[in-house]
């Protein structure tokens, strides 16, 4: 089953929910116009659904095999990834001084979202690129800029990120790969990473790793790190690609989805140490790896978003066609036939949930990218500075929620097809094999919960949540106020959600200094509790302003919005239990996991 855009519903999302159409309106992006940002996402959907979207089984057949140190992508993939640089897809988002196009990442994540739709594991490649090209342009030094920023924006060479190494997952802190001062203003590496996406490739004839180090006097700790490029090719003063750097790819990882990207152990330093370059400052790399990370968690959610999309296409396309059974109160087998299983009740609460995550989880992306570009554009520094706390408060929730239901999606898919769903010919299994990643690189979905609970909830004093909060809650009063039969009980059930989310907001706001494990203990239920009840409320605001400005649909998006008040957002008071009443016997699981 093929993939085919939803141009109409990303632009509509990212126009009239996530806030597109008033940051055009306030020339947030310059002379950018609404006919513009239709042209960009209808190009960037054909190219999706009919360049990208036929190689992902091909992807996901053929791998990446490694012989004599040499990386073969899939068939395909090659010519695929040049067009695909070559029409400026990889720069859409990149300043315009070096050679981007400098439009908004809200544009680009509902890009983005779509390359992924069409296969993950192309898309992962471009991606770790743009995040490489933000932490370049915002900490590299001229020269720095001027060898590297240029061929990376334009695509003809790609970027890696590394921190992993086998003792250092979650814990970068912990890593051990070397940096010396060479003498010369360079530094020389040696140590290996593991698990580097796209650290070997024939894509491109450049690849220029993002490596995190340690000085020999670096303190310990997360505070002891410095960010390195280190290019496969070294460049000469013209230009051109000079010696091969001393890095290298030892081994490709065997995984459970995403075959068409290589998985790489890297090694560096078996001929002295790699030449690497200092971005930013010696022992704050890890302001830069933010810069990058930030980039690419909320492309990770993006990723949830795209494979969910794509599976629950297939379920819907399998759905209308596999007939099974005699739908509740139709005639006898025999006398109308079986059914389509789309007719059946629980087929049709599948589908529902597939649908309604997808869209809410594509609204909570949308938000975070547009919160990005006024941290970046606004001319009012107050706003800036609000718009970055409200980007930070939503990453952490946009990388995890989507990549959650991304697997979930992409299960219900599988359950759909039935038996066949498990059988690898209908595609619907790869989605589900290649959405489980998500939820585990870029921060674990666990890591990301601590990072809301912990970092992002005391922002200003927890000001930035209570803003957010009190926005929520203006829009339930204009749920409320529209009063419409179709949205039931709607407005009642996302109130009663906003208030749980108040309530348990400010109990573990109370427990950081005092009890921290239970603080802890609550973080992941409390992201879903978050998550689901923005979720609930942006597609609620979608269905108001379908109606409002007689957008697409309008009583689709109200029946979604409903279906995701009634049956998802419900979970709430049950969420507010779990982080509230479950800590303590979290912290007594001691006797039950002996
Ligand atoms: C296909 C693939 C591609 C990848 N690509 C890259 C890449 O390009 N660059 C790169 O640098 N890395 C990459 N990674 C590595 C990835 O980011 C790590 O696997 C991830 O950060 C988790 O680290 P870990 O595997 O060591 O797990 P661990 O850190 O050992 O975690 C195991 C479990 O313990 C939990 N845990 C760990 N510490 C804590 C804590 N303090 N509190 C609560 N829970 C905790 C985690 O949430 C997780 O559930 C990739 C991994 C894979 C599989």
């Amino acid at each position: 089953m093929t993939y085919r855009a939803p141009v109409a519903d990303i632009a509509f999302t990212l126009k009239h929910v996530a806030g597109v159409g008033r940051a055009l309106d306030e020339r947030l992006y310059g002379d950018l116009t609404e006919d513009l940002v239709d042209a960009v996402l209808a190009e960037a959907g054909k190219f999706a659904s009919d360049v990208i979207a036929p190689l992902n089984r091909v992807g996901d057949q053929h791998g990446t095999p490694l012989r004599g140190g040499a990386v073969t992508m899939p068939p395909g993939w090659r010519q695929a990834y040049r067009d695909w640089a070559a029409a400026g897809w990889n720069g859409l988002a990149a300043p315009a001084d070096w050679g981007g196009q400098g439009l908004p990442h809200a544009l680009n994540a509902a890009c983005i979202e779509m390359w992924n739709s069409a296969s993950m594991a192309f898309a992962l490649g471009p991606f770790l690129t743009m995040a490489g090209v933000e932490a370049l342009a915002g900490h590299g030094s001229d020269e720095l800029k001027r060898t590297y920023l240029p061929r990376l924006v334009s695509g003809e060479w790609m970027g890696t990120m590394q921190l992993t190494e086998p003792q250092a997952g979650s814990d970068v802190g912990a890593l051990r790969t070397r940096a010396e001062r060479a003498g010369d203003g360079t530094y020389r590496i040696s140590g290996q990473k593991i698990f580097i996406t796209y650290g070997e490739h024939d894509l491109t004839d450049n690849i220029v790793h993002f490596v995190l180090a340690r000085l020999p006097d670096a303190p310990a700790g997360t505070k002891g790190i410095s960010l390195f490029v280190v290019p496969k090719f070294l460049v000469n003063a013209d230009g051109t690609l000079g010696a091969r750097n001393d890095a290298r790819c030892h081994s490709i990882e065997h995984k459970l989805g995403i075959h068409g990207s290589p998985t790489c152990t890297m090694v560096y330093g078996d001929a002295g140490g790699a030449v690497g370059y200092l971005l930013g400052e010696e022992n704050r790399g890890m302001n830069c790896m933010f810069t990058m990370m930030n980039n690419a968690r909320l492309a990770v959610g993006v990723q949830g978003v795209g494979i969910a999309e794509r599976a629950l296409q297939q379920a819907l396309a399998y759905a209308r066609e596999r007939r099974q059974g005699r739908a509740a109160g139709a005639e006898a087998p025999g006398v109308s036939g079986p059914a389509p299983i789309i007719a059946h009740a629980d087929v049709r609460r599948m589908l529902m949930t597939m649908r309604a995550l997808t869209r809410a989880a594509r609204t909570i992306c949308y938000a975070t990218a547009v919160a990005t570009d006024r941290a970046h554009r606004a001319d009012d520094k107050a706003e800036r500075h609000r718009a970055h706390e409200r980007a930070s408060l939503l990453t952490p929730v946009a990388k995890a929620f989507s990549t959650d239901i991304g697997v979930e999606v992409a299960s219900l898919g599988v359950q759909v097809h039935g038996g066949m769903g498990y059988i690898e010919e209908t595609g619907a299994a790869q989605h589900l094999r290649d959405a489980r990643i998500a939820p585990i690189y870029e921060g674990t979905n666990g890591i990301q919960a601590i990072d809301l609970v912990t970092r992002k909830l005391p922002l200003s004093d927890g000001a930035a949540v209570k803003a957010y909060l009190d926005e929520l809650r203006e829009t339930v009063v204009a749920v409320a106020a529209v009063n419409d039969p179709a949205l039931g009980h709607t407005a009642a059930r996302l109130a009663e959600a906003v208030e749980c989310l108040d309530r348990v907001t400010a109990w573990l706001l109370g427990r950081l200094e005092k009890e921290p494990d239970a603080a802890l203990a609550g973080a992941t239920p409390y992201l879903k509790l978050f998550a689901t009840t923005a979720g609930g409320v942006m597609l609620a605001d979608e269905a108001l302003a379908a109606i409002r400005t007689s957008g697409p649909d309008p009583a689709g998006r109200m029946a979604i919005a409903r279906f995701f008040a009634e049956n998802l957002v419900v979970q709430a008071s049950g969420l507010e239990r779990t982080v509230v009443e479950g800590a303590d016997s979290v912290a007594e699981a001691d006797a039950a996991l002996a």
